[in-house]
């Protein structure tokens, strides 16, 4: 009896909803009269450092020239202007573990592919309108990223004011580190970030160079947006952005995280 009831449910229900079918009655109740969804859709995560758990992330925010010298280089005045936000979405997410090289495929349509490497923070809660003395205790932690460009069609769209979505916002656009909880590292305020291609180092700043701290890019964000648990956002990169071709490999640091290395491999058939 029981049996077959499992198996009528298990049936009309996505896979992950069985093992909850037989968890318990009330847990049988419950999810014999929940909306079936048509298929899955990964939910995208990413490691945290030293532990079994991985963080879900819920949106990907990136700051725009957050280094004077950099806004300097994109044809921009550093002064302080107000910081500008866009998204990448959640699976253009490329995680690459410590101590390894992940293969990142040149991208389709671009013939200038650049590197940005980027501060990452993650959030564990949020909200709107959150003050910069407040916003730190939103972080659950840190990640070295890359914020790769096309950075050909960005200035094409750019220039004939249209969005930068398919400049910034591709597929594997957003390699990540694995995240370290604030309580292992504690706050990025200051200290060497730099990327290298093929041993030459090419971006070399410090982040406190950095034009809106975390904490004021927190607060920033929350006036237009409501932030939540598992949203990440890309700092901003220093100076020296610049192109690299299938053949390369890319080297980041931050200190106090560890390094993240990808090859730019042939596009992709
Ligand atoms: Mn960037």
């Amino acid at each position: 009896m029981t049996t077959n009831r499992r198996e009528m449910l298990g049936a009309a229900l996505p896979l992950g909803a069985v093992g909850l079918v037989a968890a318990s009655g009330a847990a049988r109740a419950q999810v014999a009269s929940a909306p079936r969804t048509l298929f899955e859709v990964p939910q995208v995560t990413v490691p945290v450092a030293g532990s079994e758990a991985r963080f879900p992330v819920r949106r990907i925010y990136c700051i725009g020239r957050n280094y004077a010298a950099h806004a300097r280089e994109m044809g921009s005045d550093p002064n302080r202007e107000p910081p500008f936000f866009f998204q990448k979405p959640t699976d253009a997410i490329q995680f690459v573990a410590p101590g390894t090289v992940g293969d990142h495929p040149y991208p389709s349509l671009t013939k200038n592919y650049h590197y940005e490497v980027e501060l990452v923070a993650a959030l564990k809660s949020g909200g709107r309108n959150i003050p910069i003395n407040a916003a730190l205790d939103h972080v659950y932690g840190y990640a070295l990223g890359l914020d790769m460009t096309r950075r050909d069609l960005q200035r094409a769209l750019g220039d004939e004011k249209k969005p930068w979505e398919i400049g910034k916002s591709f597929d594997r656009s957003a390699p990540i580190g694995p995240i370290h909880p604030v309580e292992t590292t504690g706050h990025f305020k200051e200290g060497p970030i730099s990327l290298a291609v093929n041993g030459t180092v090419k971006q070399n700043s410090d982040l406190k160079n950095m034009i809106w701290s975390v904490a004021e890019q927190i607060s920033k964000l929350s006036e237009a947006f409501e932030l939540k648990a598992g949203d990440i956002i890309y700092s901003g990169t220093p100076e020296n952005v610049g192109p690299v071709v299938a053949g390369d490999t890319i080297l980041c640091k931050i200190q106090g995280l560890p390094d993240l290395s990808v090859r730019i491999i042939p596009p992709l058939a």
